[in-house]
């Protein structure tokens, strides 16, 4: 279907961006556009203005600072996948962006874009919450960070508010811990039916986040604090992780009904964990 007609406005700078974000009621941000272009044309959304973020070199830097790596909101999964910052700071980054979609997906589709449309079965909010990143917002008042944790709001809600943009991510560097990712997807490359990702530190501490199973990526609080510090074989994990499937609400739909999403969240969380803790450093 064609597109309805559409005001397009390319920004050189960020500061032109957040003002005609602001100045215009409808305004939307269009990054890859794989997501936006799609639902514009099957009319689930109309803009009057679309800002285009494709000339604005700042937000496509990958680099460090103070300590965490700091990702543009403009970067693609393909820079991503052939980042030397991402390989040393955060391996599990590249290797959950290299499993997106299609090649076009990877080379159009950013990091932003992902985790602003907070669709519940995309890749990577679930790996952002676990990797505990902080998301940096700019808006005409200046600019403001929140945790993962408060990012994501409800399904396609973020706390990117109107007139916002989402500049950058920042994730803590691994500093000897590791991480895992892991879940079922609807064929080879396709979406999510349930996930989950989790980083273990040297010491032993366990961060949890489930996919696919809430409007929102889901902490495994109880199940991180059973872990914490304790035996991290594949036994014991098994066993802290029974019933976790139980205190989840997750939707059925085609892919797989409510009860098939909690049995897989849990064996998603049990594989993330038993992968985190492989990769710690010291393991
Ligand atoms: C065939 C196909 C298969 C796919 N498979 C997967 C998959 O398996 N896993 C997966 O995770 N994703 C998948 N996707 C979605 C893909 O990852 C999209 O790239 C992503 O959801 C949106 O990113 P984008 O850069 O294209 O954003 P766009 O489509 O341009 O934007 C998406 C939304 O985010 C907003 N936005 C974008 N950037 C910003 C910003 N910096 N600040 C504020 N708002 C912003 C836009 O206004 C819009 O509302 C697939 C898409 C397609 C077409």
């Amino acid at each position: 279907m064609l597109l309805r007609e559409v005001d397009y406005a390319r920004p050189g700078t960020l500061e032109e961006a957040v003002s005609l974000l602001a100045a215009h009621d409808g305004a939307r941000a269009l990054a890859g556009g794989q997501t936006l272009v799609n639902v514009m044309k099957a009319r689930a959304a109309a803009p009057d203005v679309l800002v285009d973020l494709a000339d604005l070199e700042e937000l496509r830097a990958i680099g460090f600072a103070d300590g965490a790596l700091e990702i543009g909101a403009m970067v693609t999964y393909t820079q991503l996948v052939a980042s030397s910052e991402v390989e040393v700071a955060r391996p599990i980054l590249g290797e959950v962006a290299a499993t997106i979609g299609d090649v076009q997906v990877r080379n159009r589709g950013t990091v932003g874009g992902n985790v602003c449309v907070a669709d519940p079965t995309n890749h990577l909010p679930p790996l952002l919450v676990a990797l505990g990143a902080t998301f940096t917002i700019r808006g005409e008042g200046g600019e403001r960070t929140v945790s993962a944790d408060e990012f994501f709001v409800g399904v396609y809600m973020t706390a990117v508010g109107e007139g916002e943009l989402l500049t950058k991510i920042s994730v803590p560097p691994s500093s000897g811990a590791g991480d895992g990712f892991a879940g079922l997807t609807i064929g080879k490359h396709g979406t999510y039916i349930a996930n989950a990702a989790a980083t273990v530190t040297e010491d032993g501490a366990v961060r949890i986040a489930l996919g696919c199973v809430d409007a929102v990526p889901v902490r495994a609080t109880a199940l991180e604090e059973k872990l914490a510090g304790g035996d991290l074989s594949e036994g014991a994990v098994r066993a802290a992780a029974e019933g976790l499937g139980a205190t989840l609400d997750p939707p059925g739909d085609v892919h797989g009904s409510a009860d098939f999403r909690r049995h897989l969240a849990e064996v998603s969380a049990v594989r993330a964990v038993l992968q985190a803790a492989s990769r710690r450093k010291g393991a």
